[in-house]
């Protein structure tokens, strides 16, 4: 077991006010003014974050403002201009997992953070290397996300860089030198599976940070430190915990009511903060976006049902105190993984005649949300995509209305939005004056299916480990196979929604739904890196592309822009994964995401007009599947291994044995791997990429059927690629 990594707390302002008096110890004071001078850059404050559009050439925070709008005032590129824009440079990351950061900008350096939560300071203006931090996250930590070895960011704040690491520790370094000022160990429970992915925001003297794992079964809950020194200040739990123990505080007892059965807090309850956190200076709040349930499937979760308080839930809370406000619940009862994590927006803004402060967000559940930011009030609630486990919001109880004739808890049912969601992390960007919002948009339905052992026992246990989801995802595969017919079309879009009145101003569609996230600006434009590798500006008003460029690689990260010197600039990092690891290669070829026609080269790309730098070429993958050297296997062991492989190896490694083009694709796999099958299954010989030991759940006879279902996978597919098929079960993929 990892060993939690110990609180360190350093000196620098702590110091100061201690040693003020203190006369005997002067090279401690010394220590602190260095610690000052040396912290010259990133003296980002709370003033400045407030009037950020004093400085439009930085992007000082996650959502540049505290408003998270993500709509950027510079128009030196504009909709003339763009035609002219080019590649200025770019920095290979030495990465082929999925780049999600938002970068910050501010004195001539860019502040970003890559794959394994490493954390980059460049030359904003030539790329030059300022200093790198590795914070060495154990690799066999991979396993413990559900959603690939990512990170979507830093926080910047009064000359120190703070970062989340994917093993929990929260960092804070200094701007100037990258060296570590303190670290802290944001997990409670080190025996569960909780990962930390998102930027965390820091606002009033303290740095807040959420965190992962609802998947695996985690409670979830946000974590305010003080900047300075690291020391905790408050934490709020969104689920209730153990009844038998005392409550955190009101908040918990309030949900607590809300949960049934006997036991649901021992699965975790989920409810994790792991993207959205936003300030509001106006109302001195913070507003958590509240993740999915875990397990996902309500009758299992909670058995007599309930809304299950705070899931999929924006929450509002005293930044100070950590106090509860007010919450408005997306989804009650969440039953499909409709996390309510995806990025808030404020904005002050005429609503029906009334000015008002409102808060956006375009949860995975596909209804687009104005809320009244005082009391949570709903305003608007408009879906943005095809919805078809609700048929619309209730304006009066503020409550969705099911569609009973979608529920799966008696028998298997397509679902849109599926558990990507309608809308994921991928940024959107909203245009407060125009009252548009543009946003990626997904449709992408699951079957989903409750879990066969509750269907045939009435029991649900537990699985340390692995998902644990409530759904029957070890058969996943079959189920796709029984009811491949009734799919609905899988595809995405890049949509202008106006959220006030529900309808669409435009929608560009895209043959997958992976797809990035968005920045819009003065300059009437929209910047998307999209699934197919192509980095575009589109008209504002029509859509229309104006300018694209082929990066050859897939995209999710959201683009920023910023100015320096009179130029700007517009960056973006390419890589694609996350979330998406698990649904690997479409069916449909047309499809295929870039990185993997290519390959999943993760580079900081950024351009201004006239920027003439290229690209290598690209060289096409080698999809070759080398001949199997099949043993004699029954179609019984055969589906054994199949929901083997689904229940563990398929998160990562892809549906069917058909990686996205991340994660190995283990149809590939050479001689000496399938030698080593088990040394690296159980063995964990490749934990240090990433791959690790499974020992502690499965058996050498579970690798044997696993094995043998990824070699019968493999003979599969070689048959169809040579046009030789096999007339078995997975006719239906051609
Ligand atoms: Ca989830």
């Amino acid at each position: 077991m990892h060993q939690a990594p110990t609180v360190l707390l350093v000196l620098a302002t702590l110091f100061i006010a201690a040693c003020s008096e203190a006369p005997e110890a002067p090279e401690l004071a010394e220590t602190a003014k260095e610690a000052q001078a040396i912290s010259a850059i990133g003296q980002i404050d709370d003033a400045r974050i407030n009037n950020a559009d004093s400085e439009p050439g930085n992007w000082l925070a996650h959502g540049r403002t505290y408003e998270e709008q993500r709509f950027s005032p510079l128009k030196q590129i504009n909709k003339e201009t763009v035609k002219d824009l080019g590649l200025a440079w770019y920095k290979d990351m030495d990465t082929n997992r999925a780049l999600e950061s938002t970068p910050i900008v501010v004195d001539g350096i860019m502040f970003f953070t890559s794959t394994w939560s490493r954390v980059y300071a460049i030359d904003a203006v030539t790329g030059e290397e300022k200093w790198s931090y590795d914070p060495q996250v154990p690799r066999e930590w991979g396993r413990r996300g559900c959603c690939d070895v990512v990170n979507r960011g830093v926080a910047v704040y009064k000359g120190k860089v703070y970062f989340g690491s994917f093993d929990g520790r929260l960092i804070s370094l200094d701007a100037t030198t990258g060296e570590k000022v303190w670290e802290v160990d944001t997990i409670t429970d080190r025996d569960r599976y909780y990962t930390v992915t998102g930027a965390p925001r820091v606002a009033n003297g303290k740095v807040f940070i959420g965190n992962g794992g609802a998947e695996f079964g985690v409670r979830g809950y946000v974590t305010a430190y003080d900047a300075n020194t690291g020391e905790e200040v408050w934490r709020f739990f969104t689920v209730p915990g153990d009844p038998s123990k005392p409550f955190e505080g009101e908040a918990q007892k309030l949900a607590a009511a809300t949960w049934k059965g006997t036991n649901y807090w021992e699965y975790g309850g989920g409810g994790t903060v792991w993207n959205s956190i936003v300030y509001d200076p106006d109302l001195n709040s913070l507003y958590l976006g509240v993740g999915n349930g875990s397990p996902w499937t309500r009758e299992i979760r909670s058995p007599g049902g309930g809304d299950n308080l705070f899931l999929s839930s924006v929450v509002a809370l005293d930044a100070d105190t950590g106090d509860y406000k007010w919450h408005y619940q997306t989804t009650p009862g969440d039953n499909w993984d409709y996390t309510a994590v995806q990025d808030i927006a404020l904005a002050d803004m005429e609503i029906d005649g009334v000015e008002r402060k409102v808060l956006l967000q375009a949860p995975k559940n596909g209804f687009f949300y104005v809320l009244d930011r005082n009391d949570g009030t709903l305003l608007k609630a408009n879906p943005f995509a095809a919805v078809t486990w609700a048929s619309h919001i209730d304006m009066d109880t503020g409550r969705p209305v099911e569609v009973e004739a979608n529920a799966y808890d008696k028998e298997a049912q397509w679902v849109l939005p599926g558990p990507l969601g309608a809308h994921n992390w991928q940024a959107m960007s909203i245009d407060v004056k125009a009252g548009i919002a543009y946003l990626p948009v997904q449709e992408n339905a699951l079957i989903y299916a409750m879990s066969d052992e509750y269907h045939k026992t009435g029991l649900y246990k537990r699985h340390p480990g692995r998902f644990n989801l409530g759904l029957e995802f070890g058969r996943i595969a079959q189920l796709f196979v029984d009811n491949i017919g009734e799919q609905p079309k899988v595809r995405g879009y890049l949509k202008a929604f106006n959220f006030l009145t529900g309808e669409e101003k435009w929608a560009v569609e895209f043959p997958h739904y992976w797809n990035g996230g968005v920045l819009a600006t003065e300059g009437e434009l929209v910047f998307q890196g999209n699934v197919l590798g192509m980095f575009a500006a589109y008209d504002t008003e029509t859509g229309e592309v104006l300018w694209d460029f082929n990066t050859y690689v897939s995209m999710l990260a959201p683009p920023i822009t910023y100015q320096i010197d009179g130029i700007q600039y517009v960056s973006i990092l390419t890589g694609t994964g996350g979330g998406d690891l698990f649904s690997g290669a479409p069916i449909d070829p047309a499809a295929n995401p870039a990185s993997l026609t290519y390959s999943n080269t993760g580079r900081l790309l950024v351009f201004k007009l006239g920027g003439s730098e290229s690209l290598p070429s690209p060289t096409l993958r080698d999809m070759t599947i080398p001949e199997q050297q099949l043993a004699a296997v029954s179609d019984e062991d055969l589906a054994k291994g199949e929901v083997l492989y689904h229940d563990f190896c398929a998160p990562c490694h892809g549906l069917i044995v058909r990686s996205g083009g991340v994660i190995a694709d283990l149809r590939m796999m050479g001689a000496e791997s399938h030698t080593n099958f088990d040394a690296i299954v159980l063995g964990g010989l490749l934990s240090g990429a990433g791959m690790a030991s499974f020992a502690d759940s499965l058996t050498s006879d579970d690798t044997a059927l696993i094995h043998d279902y990824v070699k019968a996978r493999a003979h599969e597919d070689r048959g169809l690629a040579m046009g030789e098929p096999d007339a078995g079960r997975l006719t239906w993929l051609k």
